[in-house]
């Protein structure tokens, strides 16, 4: 007997652009059918007869990109059937800009108590390169605006290593997030997907990416100077202030089992990671056939549920906990890893305190790379 997942992810597939780096399972919003998407969400969840939540997460796409009253459409009809009192951690990813008073009413209307902002980057003619069409004032005015509806847990996403950017202008950025003084920040370095923009300008020698010695100055940097205002930084690419960790993410880094729904949503259920149909038009027939639009299923063995528990549990800060897995595994984690572990020890990668295996500051800016090893082992 499986217990229930207590964190959900909800994806909403639409953009009102298309970022020139972006491989996220989205659509541009223009004739989409939007009403009957939201429908079929709810129709989703209520197929999984979810009721109790710790943390729900709505990520897209662009959730902001629907009407307001749409968004409150989706806001009531999730939180419907939603024991509230136990919803920790309610989030909605927006994008400056997109905000308007009324979508900020309904969200403070709805049990919405955290939204993370797809910054990306302060400089509006960076911005203008990367296909964002929100520009460096719409960013204030959007924080501004939530604060003053009484939203405090707010946290942007910054991208660095961009194009032709410089040092001088991750230390802008740094600058001008901190002057936000909001308390999560999560910084990612710009990875190239096939089928982006970014990637045929790759193809075609258009586009000159700083090496990876400036990217790892880039790195150091943006860590240095966030723990010394205060930040801790607890996941490769996440930043906090004491008390403000994403729960949700947590739940992901922490190998725990989550529902996914909506078109090309993944999730992990009774052992399963599952992903949903990713054509909006297959999504909605699966839902009115079926109820679920899983289509992809994969069983883990012990194996690689144990691979992916040290995959992840490396990306934090805190690392894995030897006495915790051998618990959850009913394994030696030395007898497994020990090999391993020594190498990456002894190449600075890794480091062990008390009960934790962590990666050193090294280890984590080569993040997936020191990773690998133990799956590769
Ligand atoms: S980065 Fe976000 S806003 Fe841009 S296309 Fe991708 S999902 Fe849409």
């Amino acid at each position: 007997m499986f217990t229930k997942p207590t964190s959900a992810y909800v994806h909403i597939p639409f953009c009102t652009q298309i970022c020139y780096y972006c491989d996220f399972s989205k659509v541009f919003i223009k004739n989409q059918p939007v009403d009957a998407y939201l429908q079929a969400l709810l129709e989703e969840f209520r197929f999984y007869d979810i009721k109790k939540l710790r943390t729900l997460y709505i990520g897209g796409g662009t959730p902001t990109a629907i009407s307001a009253s749409q968004l409150d459409i989706l806001l009531s009809g999730l939180q419907e059937n939603l024991d509230l009192s136990a919803l920790e951690e309610f989030t909605i990813e927006a994008n400056p800009g997109d905000l308007t008073a009324d979508k900020i009413a309904v969200l403070q209307n709805s049990a919405v108590n955290r939204v993370s902002l797809g910054v990306q980057t302060f400089d509006d003619k960076e911005l203008k390169r990367i296909g964002r069409s929100h520009n460096e004032a719409q960013i204030y005015q959007t924080v501004s605006a939530l604060k003053e509806a009484g939203f405090d847990n707010i946290s942007i996403d910054l991208i660095y290593a961009l194009p032709g950017q410089t040092m001088d202008q991750v230390k802008t950025n740094v600058k001008k997030a901190l002057a936000l003084d909001i308390p999560h920040l999560s910084l990612y370095s710009l990875i190239l997907e096939n089928h982006t923009v970014f990637m045929n300008k790759m193809r075609r020698g258009r586009l000159h990416l700083p090496n990876e010695d400036v990217e790892s100055d880039m790195f150091t940097y943006i860590i240095d100077e966030l723990e010394k205002h205060g930040f801790e930084h607890y996941e490769i690419s996440n930043f906090t202030k004491p008390g403000y960790e994403s729960q949700h993410n947590l739940v992901y880094w922490d190998n725990a089992e989550y529902y996914g729904l909506g078109a090309g949503a993944s999730g992990y259920l009774d052992g399963i990671r599952y992903r949903n149909r990713g054509p909006i038009r297959h999504y909605l027939k699966a839902i009115a056939q079926d109820g679920h639009a899983r289509l992809h299923e994969e069983r883990l063995t012990k194996s690689e549920q144990m691979e992916e528990e040290i995959f992840l549990g490396l990306r934090k800060k805190s690392g894995i906990s030897i006495r915790r897995f051998e618990e959850k595994f009913q394994e030696n984690f030395q007898e497994r890893y020990g090999q391993v572990v020594a190498e990456l020890l002894a190449g600075g990668l890794l480091q062990i305190q008390g009960d934790q295996v962590r990666m050193t500051k090294r280890g984590l800016f080569l993040g997936d790379t020191v990773a690998e090893k133990f799956i590769l082992f």
